[in-house]
């Protein structure tokens, strides 16, 4: 598409469906973007991603080949598998951008107008050893994804934050069948526990020893004392942190999160620079939600260079200022 001296108009890193949804629409307003893509989708875990309209129950790598295959119907647009290390601001306006080649693609070397992050979040779970083998299939993260599914189920919930019980209290809308786990270090405060128990949701403050299963089927919650608690499924409470290193050097405003500060269009602090997605705050994370704020930040972003343009025009039709 481009040669390396030839400076593209955006650079979009992340192809979840912020940084997809973005570009397609960049590409569809005639600006040459490329996607740089790690391809480690957020929800891989996951089997089934739900609640994008039309295409509810759809696998997720088959929902993000739909959007890499429409953007490259168009000459605009390009999508290639690379993890960026490094985005720096250049002399005189635009970005350079680093990036390894990840599944036998070549490093890059590229030089845009614009950066579009859409490079999401990385997620820690409490730390019990066989939470994995289940995370994605019956233990899941986000209530409105995956909640449906577990209705009137016996679940639990389990977490090590102070956000436990506005998290249950969600949850109890899909089954009150539900017990709070802390591991023995998640708060929940006693006019939060009468609360939950008005809602008929219990608390067990003990630390938690393993999830127990059979042939990969969840049956329960193994506590250090010994005993276990009948669950067949339930949410977990990740930590959420943004992998954002590659962008130190530009001195992005961040929250204490760490999440990217941006205003309602998606521009960062460093004028050139947009973000859209779960590295942004806040919001539900969900995957129509970050596509939403990807076409709110392509459309940002073509007026915005639409207007740099007119301006340079401008100053050069003015002359040199006497
Ligand atoms: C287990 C699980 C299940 C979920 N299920 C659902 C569901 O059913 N329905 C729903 O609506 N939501 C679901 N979600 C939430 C949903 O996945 C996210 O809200 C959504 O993916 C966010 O989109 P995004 O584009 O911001 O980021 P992501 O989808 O996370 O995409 C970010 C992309 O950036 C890439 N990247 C990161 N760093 C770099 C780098 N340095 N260079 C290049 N690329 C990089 C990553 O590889 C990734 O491909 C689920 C989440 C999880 C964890």
């Amino acid at each position: 598409m481009s040669t390396p001296d030839e400076r593209l108009d955006v650079i979009v890193i992340g192809g979840g469906p912020g940084g997809l949804s973005a570009a397609l629409n960049l590409v569809r307003a005639r600006r040459r973007t490329l996607v740089v893509d790690s391809n480690r989708p957020r929800n891989a875990a996951t089997l089934l991603a739900r609640g994008f309209l039309s295409r509810d129950g759809i696998s997720p790598l088959e929902l993000r080949k739909l959007g890499r295959d429409e953007i490259e119907r168009y000459d605009e647009g390009e999508v290639v598998f690379a993890v960026v290390d490094e985005v720096r601001a250049l002399e005189g306006g635009g970005f350079g951008v680093h990036a390894r080649g990840v599944r036998g693609s070549a490093d890059i070397d590229a030089t845009a107008s614009v950066i579009l992050i859409a490079s999401g979040l990385s997620e820690t779970l409490p730390d019990i050893p066989s939470i994995r083998a289940y995370y994605g299939t019956q233990l899941h993260s986000c209530v409105e994804c995956d909640g449906y599914e577990k209705s009137d189920a016996a679940l639990a919930l389990i977490g090590e934050t102070d956000d436990l019980a506005e998290r249950a209290l969600l949850l109890s809308q899909w089954s009150s069948d539900l017990i709070v786990f802390t591991n023995g270090v998640g708060t929940v405060t006693d006019d939060e526990e009468r609360l939950l128990a008005a809602r008929g949701v219990s608390v067990n403050r003990r630390p938690i020893d393993d999830i127990e299963g059979e042939r990969g089927v969840m049956t329960g919650i193994r506590l250090k004392d010994g005993s276990v608690v009948e669950r067949i499924g339930g949410f977990v409470r990740p930590l959420w942190s943004p992998t954002l290193d590659y962008v130190d050097g530009l001195g992005l405003e961040r929250d204490e999160s760490g999440l990217i500060v941006v205003d309602a269009r998606g521009r960062t602090s460093v004028p050139g620079v947009y973000a859209a997605g779960d590295s942004t705050p806040p919001g539900p994370q969900q995957l129509i939600v970050a596509a939403g704020a990807g076409a709110v930040v392509a459309a940002a972003v073509n007026r915005d260079l639409i207007g740099q343009s007119v301006a340079e025009a401008t100053s050069v039709l003015a002359g040199p200022s006497q």
